[in-house]
């Protein structure tokens, strides 16, 4: 620990997964965590280190690990599975140095927060004898589903059409991750999720982004066994409590950017008018199902705007772009955050990815959900069924969302009776999810405790 005057600094590592979604969510706690005076040091791969994109607002230190693909190929690596394998070889080697150095250079470590989809993390905390914290980056529904499967309690494949786990309300087997329904569809990242709780009982906290309000019924569960505490969400305060003024976004870009064309076009939209529409920084799309959605954007003849990443774009119908420059402006990448706080947009298509669906709950903003695979499924019943804060497109016999479907979702939003329900519900959930974080407020208290602990052990 560090000295600072007579006041002890706890130092925190925190160890991040190299994909957008879960570097965000961590970013964010660190920030909270220097904000209350704890000493934070974000750990991130060689190859995202040298690729990302940093934003103004990040003064969080940043170290690097290897997951031995240094100069990228993590996509073309033969399987996830060798990729995995790889980074828990290299990267313990690489995490161990630099333990040892950050010891050697007087800035000690005394708690490691880790991404559970690297449970090895937490064996070389142990192995320091520091403090080892996981930190979930999907909701404490999902957890406890996995979590459930790991204890053998949920026996796959899926033989019931109804599922019935406790702390989570009945579930229908298309809600629950697409891992678990489509049983063996991605043995590697089935291994990943389930592997989260592999070791995790060694673990001294459980941190999990979601806040206790949102899911008070699974939190109360599962902090029965263990020491587990809400902390989410982790989203820039300045879009949120606005307690830490220089925290405008996440930091950490993998993908650049498009904020001026974005912006310039959105201010020139009136209140509430534009759909909003993206499927995260991980989906790839069919021909098929982008061709659905290019033309339910257009059918609904509202304004769009459609993040569609480099590596999509060619899936696009052709023309389709300058076809629809009247009405819809598509870009590769946007300021997601500042997208949906602008008064412009009306509602979100998604994929319902963890991180999107925290967003759009704390800004209020109606969600139409098109669940891709992983958790996306069990989000959206949460979104439609639980929270009610949007509503879920049906899918075709062959798991297409069709472009009448898409339609229908955004006029039933729009200017429908249900969406007006939906608009009610939102504004309830922006609220809890404000004073989740703020002064406090469920989470604000946990990360309180975590840091009194932290400086106490
Ligand atoms: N995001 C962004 N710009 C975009 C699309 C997404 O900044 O054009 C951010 C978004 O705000 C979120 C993250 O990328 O924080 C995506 O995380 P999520 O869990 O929703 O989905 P994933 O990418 O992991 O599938």
């Amino acid at each position: 620990m560090e000295m600072e005057g007579s006041v002890y600094r706890a130092h925190c590592l925190v160890v991040t997964y190299p994909s957008q979604g879960h570097i965000n969510p961590m970013m964010q706690f660190s920030k909270r965590l220097d904000h209350k005076g704890v000493k934070v040091t974000l750990v991130i791969t060689n190859f995202i280190s040298k690729t990302m994109h940093k934003e103004a607002s990040s003064n969080i230190a940043l170290e690097t690990i290897s997951d031995g693909y240094d100069e990228g190929g993590k996509a073309e690596a033969e399987s996830i599975h060798r990729y995995l394998d790889r980074f828990r070889r290299v990267g313990s080697q690489t995490l161990i140095q630099l333990i040892e150095k950050l010891s050697s250079l007087g800035g000690p470590v005394d708690c490691v927060v880790y991404d559970p989809f690297l449970p090895w993390a937490l064996d070389i905390a142990k192995k320091f004898g520091l403090v080892g914290a996981a930190f979930f980056t999907q909701s404490c529904a999902v957890d406890n589903i996995y979590y459930h499967v790991h204890k053998g309690a949920l026996k796959l494949p899926l033989s019931e059409t109804e599922i019935l786990l406790s702390g989570l309300p009945p579930l229908q087997s298309q809600d629950m991750p697409s891992f678990i329904y489509d049983f063996r569809s991605y043995p590697a990242y089935y291994d990943i999720l389930v592997g989260q709780f592999s070791n995790f009982d060694k673990a001294d906290w459980v941190l999990v982004n979601t806040f206790y309000e949102l899911e008070q019924e699974v939190v109360d569960w599962m902090a029965k066994m263990w020491p587990l505490r809400t902390v989410g969400p982790t989203i820039p305060s300045m879009f949120l409590d606005r307690r830490i003024e220089d925290d405008k976004e996440y930091g950490v870009s993998i993908f650049k950017p498009n904020t001026d064309a974005c912006m310039k076009w959105l201010n020139d939209r009136s209140k509430g008018s534009v759909v909003y529409v993206s499927f995260g920084s991980v989906a790839t799309l069919k021909v098929e199902q982008m061709e659905e959605i290019a033309w339910g954007l257009r059918m609904s003849n509202r304004f769009f705007l459609w993040v569609v990443r480099a590596s999509e774009e060619a899936k696009l119908p052709k023309n389709f772009v300058e076809e629809s420059s009247e009405k819809g402006l598509v870009v590769r990448w946007c300021p997601q955050l500042e997208i949906l706080t602008h008064e412009a947009v009306g509602c979100f298509v998604t994929h319902c990815g963890w991180n999107s669906t925290l967003e759009a709950l704390s800004f209020g903003v109606p969600m139409i959900a098109v669940p891709h695979w992983s958790d996306q499924s069990t989000n959206a019943k949460y979104i439609m069924d639980i929270w009610k804060m949007g509503l879920k497109v049906p899918v075709d016999e062959k798991g297409l969302v069709k472009q009448e479907a898409i339609e229908d979702c955004i006029r039933e939003i729009m200017e429908g009776e249900r969406g007006e329900e939906i608009k009610k519900n939102a504004l309830k959930w922006r609220k809890l999810a404000r004073d989740a974080v703020d002064e406090g407020g469920s989470s604000d208290k946990n990360i309180e405790e975590f840091v009194a602990k932290l400086v106490h052990s």
